[in-house]
């Protein structure tokens, strides 16, 4: 049995927890949603537990459109960017590719929508803007996943959201609980700005 070896070094441990799935650059991006075979009733969405279009999004990729992928996809999860790496897609839309019938690898799913949606968070690209105030607000206990989603959500129907949050970071289990390897707290924390940016919900922090 391999004998885990503890890191001497700061860039021993870098490796160590360096990300598995790296963002794919323009060409990988390329390629990999050329090989989508744009299924009818496909079975890749209909595992996604939040029915992102996963077909439409990919091709919407493959034909130069890569903001209207990430709006594809921010339209059925706001979290778009953590779950397309944080979500166990081998069990999910990967698992159930059809590739996976004929012994050839599935679509890199997860790579392809961090491809997209980490486009529109790098360059600050606005694809929402709050409703018309309905003058009401609402207060949300709990600023992870959750409450960030339902506060985006609220805001885009006009209300003021403000979250209430114990801690002093939001994205609760993304930022508390989630090996770098898999996603960098600052990955997370950026896509919670990009969000905060266009849509102005409120979060106070250490308020629990
Ligand atoms: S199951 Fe695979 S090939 Fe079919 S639409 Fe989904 S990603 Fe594309």
């Amino acid at each position: 049995m391999a004998e885990y070896k503890r890191p001497q070094n700061e860039q021993e441990f870098n490796n160590n927890f360096k990300d598995k799935t790296p963002l794919m650059n323009d060409t990988q991006a390329y390629y990999e949603s050329s090989r989508c075979l744009f299924c009818y009733d496909a079975p890749c969405m209909n595992a996604c537990p939040t029915s992102i279009d996963i077909p439409l999004f990919i091709k919407q990729i493959h034909t130069g459109n890569t903001e209207g992928a990430a709006k594809t996809i921010y339209d059925s999860n706001w979290i778009g960017n953590a779950c397309g790496t944080v979500c166990p897609t081998g069990v999910l839309c990967e698992g159930v590719c059809v590739y996976n019938n004929q012994d050839v690898p599935p679509l890199q799913i997860g790579r392809l929508q961090n491809f997209a949606t980490r486009t529109v968070i790098d360059s600050g690209k606005q694809l929402y803007k709050p409703g018309p105030d309905n003058g009401k607000k609402i207060a949300i206990i709990g600023g992870g996943p959750a409450g960030i989603a339902c506060a985006c959500e609220l805001r885009t129907l006009g209300y003021t959201a403000d979250i209430f949050e114990a801690k002093d970071k939001p994205s609760g289990l993304t930022v508390y609980g989630i090996a770098p390897y898999k996603i960098s707290n600052e990955e997370v924390l950026d896509e919670v700005q990009y969000l905060q940016d266009q849509l102005g919900f409120n979060i106070t922090y250490n308020s629990a």
